[in-house]
C-alpha cells in the first residue's frame, strides 16, 4: 500500500517535536503534532492518527492520562519518549497499555524502529485472532499447540511443566507487546503472587533452557530489564530470516 501511515508526535519542547516530525518524514511517515494534551485530544479524536509518540511531560497534564484515554476505546499504538528514567515509571505506562517505551536521548534509528514494530503488532493483532481460530501459534521452529496445550521446537514437543506452559502460552498470545512481571504473576497465580518475580524467573531459566538454542541470548523471549518479559512476534521472526 502507498498510503503513508500517520503519526501524531505529542510533545511540548519545539525542538524535539520538530526533530522527531524531520525523521519521521524522511522515513516515509506522515506527522501531525500536539503541544499539550488537550490539542492531543483534538487529534486523536479528529486526525484518526495510526500511532502515538508521547512524551509524558505535558505542560497541562500528565502524558500517562492520555494513554488512559486512547485505551478506553482504542488499541492505538503507543510509544512512550520520556526524560522519565525510572523503571517504575515504565513499568506504569505499560501497564496502562503503551505499547513501548524509549527513554531520552534515543537514537533515531531505535525509535524508526520501534515505531515499525509497534505499527506491525498492531497490524498482526488480526492474526492473532487467527491464532485464536486455529489454536496454533508459530514464530521460526516455534510452535504453540493451544488445543493440545504443548510446545514444539522443530517438531518436537518441549516438555515444559505446567507453571512453564503457562507463562509460554500467555506470552504468545500477547506476541510482540511487553508483558510486566506484575501482570503475568496476577493473570497466571491471582493477586497475592505480586512482586513475587522469583518464580517467573526460576521458570524462564528452565523454559530458555528447553526452548533457545543459546539461553544467554534468546530468540523467542526476550527480557526487558526490571519491566517484563516479550515473546517474538511471527512476521517479526520471518523478517528476520529473510534478511539474511
Ligand atoms: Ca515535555
Amino acid at each position: 500500500m502507498s498510503i503513508k501511515d500517520k503519526i501524531l508526535i505529542i510533545e511540548d519542547e519545539k525542538s524535539i517535536s520538530h526533530f522527531i516530525s524531520t525523521i519521521l518524514s524522511v522515513n516515509n511517515f506522515d506527522t501531525i503534532t500536539a503541544k499539550s494534551g488537550a490539542e492531543a485530544y483534538t487529534m486523536i479524536t479528529s486526525h484518526c492518527p495510526d500511532l502515538i509518540v508521547l512524551d509524558l511531560g505535558l505542560p497541562d497534564m500528565d502524558g500517562l492520562k492520555i494513554i488512559e484515554f486512547v485505551r478506553e476505546w482504542s488499541q492505538l499504538p503507543i510509544i512512550v519518549v520520556s526524560a522519565r528514567t525510572l523503571e517504575r515509571d515504565k513499568v506504569e505506562a505499560l501497564e496502562l497499555g503503551a505499547d513501548d517505551y524509549i527513554t531520552k536521548p534515543f537514537g533515531t534509528n531505535e525509535l524508526i524502529a520501534r515505531i515499525k514494530t509497534a505499527l506491525r503488532h498492531a497490524r498482526a493483532r488480526n492474526s492473532n485472532e487467527s491464532v485464536a481460530n486455529t489454536g496454533i501459534f508459530k514464530a521460526g521452529d516455534l510452535v504453540i499447540d493451544y488445543n493440545k496445550r504443548q510446545i514444539y521446537i522443530n517438531g518436537e514437543n518441549v516438555h515444559l511443566t505446567q507453571n512453564e506452559y503457562k507463562i509460554v502460552s500467555l506470552l504468545g498470545k500477547c506476541a510482540g507487546k511487553v508483558l510486566t512481571y506484575d501482570y503475568i504473576l496476577k493473570e497466571l497465580w491471582g493477586p497475592a503472587t505480586k512482586g513475587n518475580n522469583q518464580i517467573l524467573r526460576v521458570n524462564m531459566a528452565n523454559i530458555r533452557r528447553k526452548i533457545e538454542k543459546n539461553p544467554a541470548e534468546p530468540k523467542y523471549i526476550f527480557t526487558e530489564v526490571g519491566v517484563g518479559y516479550r515473546m517474538v512476534e511471527s512476521s517479526e521472526f520471518e523478517q528476520e530470516n529473510e534478511s539474511k
